[in-house]
């Protein structure tokens, strides 16, 4: 666990007064602390992926070279793991706070080390209560490493299965604190792209939850042919993702009324066996509100669905918009949704089941 362990590396990079391991700076000059050339922003393709106004021309200036081990912070446990990182818990040596640190694989398959950098900068620009908050940034051979705000809670619809009781009225505050998060993305020209589930986490309880918007799809590029053969959930991604070159703002939105749909339901509104069955129900817009799930959802919240996953992103709702739908104004409903519960516990299995 920890540090990326050749031998190279510790004779290259073990103090932070002499951190500039050998290895790391031929791979990467432009990363040296204090290199402020435009050039060593973005070393990164063209195509602005995730941050749009100002991010791209911004040199990255944050990573610190040598295994975050050597430094500041001691690993402890394994606190969860995604497409291509594991998080750790982490206790900062001085102070003893804690902390969680995201690791990175350098070498994996779609890991694109440009994209990445870039969001790093973009990541330690935000500072947003329903964002998760990123402090430091170190880097050896083999890994990244993110030291991020520790989440005391768990993934968000965990934590939901695990209450077994909640109502439309706690969902509409839920994709409150989510589209506040991502009217915050927007106005400073962040797209977060990988809207799901799993990079929703929350802390807190009841009348005090606060979610989190986690992951800002560090590793991932979003091409088609990307998006078929990862291994993450392609459930959520909106159609000009699979159709056109070019998307923005709006694939968020469409992800939010998946997230919606999701919460007062238990379950997902395109669904099929493989991959290509899901992208053609999404590009179709196939989904519908007629299980039984539905009958006690207010009509609202179902028009608040209608006007997120709408085909053409320019007809679907901003985030501001759907910050002044009156579902999220206060008319969600109070009854509970025990019956979505149980079947979100089943949905929460599959989706954690490696395929
Ligand atoms: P990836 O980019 O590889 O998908 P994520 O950032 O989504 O990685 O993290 C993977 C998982 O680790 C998350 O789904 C979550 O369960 C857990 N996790 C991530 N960040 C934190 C954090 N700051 N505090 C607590 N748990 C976290
Ligand atoms: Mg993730």
């Amino acid at each position: 666990m920890g540090c990326g362990g050749s031998k190279e590396k510790a004779e290259s990079a073990p103090k932070k007064d002499k951190a500039e391991g050998k290895k790391a700076e031929a791979k990467a000059p432009a990363k040296e602390k204090g290199d402020k050339s435009p050039a060593a922003a973005n070393g990164a393709t063209g195509k602005d992926a995730a941050g749009k106004a100002g991010a791209s021309a911004e040199p990255v200036d944050a990573i610190t070279k040598g295994c975050v081990d050597d430094f500041f912070y001691k690993f402890g446990r394994e606190i969860g793991k995604g497409g291509f990182s594991i998080v750790y818990e982490a206790v900062k040596k001085e102070t003893g706070e804690r902390f969680a640190i995201k690791r990175i694989q350098k070498n994996e398959e779609g890991v694109d080390i440009d994209l990445l950098k870039r969001e790093i900068y973009i990541m330690k620009k935000v500072d947003h209560p329903n964002i998760l908050k990123l402090f430091d940034v170190y880097e050896d051979e083999d890994y990244f490493f993110l030291v991020l705000e520790l989440v005391e809670g768990s993934e968000l619809f965990d934590k939901i299965v695990d209450l077994g009781n909640y109502s439309e009225k706690d969902a509409a505050n839920i994709v409150n604190q989510i589209v506040r998060a991502v009217d915050y993305l927007h106005s400073h020209g962040i797209v977060h792209r990988d809207l799901k589930p799993e990079n929703l986490l929350s802390a807190g309880e009841g009348e005090n939850e606060v979610v989190k918007v986690a992951d800002f799809g560090f590793a991932k590029n979003f091409g088609e042919e990307k998006l078929v053969t990862s291994c993450g959930s392609p459930g959520y991604v909106a159609p000009e993702v699979l159709t056109e070159d070019t998307y923005t703002n709006e694939v968020d939105m469409w992800s939010v009324g998946v997230i919606i749909y999701i919460l007062l339901s238990g379950y997902p509104p395109f669904y099929d066996e493989s991959p290509p069955k899901i992208f053609k129900k999404i590009t179709e817009v196939k989904y519908d509100f007629d299980d039984p799930a539905w009958d006690d959802i207010s009509e609202t919240a179902k028009d608040l669905i209608r006007r997120l996953l709408v085909k053409d992103p320019a007809e679907r709702l901003s985030a501001k918009s759907t910050l002044d739908h009156p579902w999220l104004k206060g008319e969600a409903k109070d009854s509970k949704l025990g019956g979505s519960v149980i079947r979100m516990r089943e949905f929460n299995k599959q989706r954690k089941t490696p395929n």
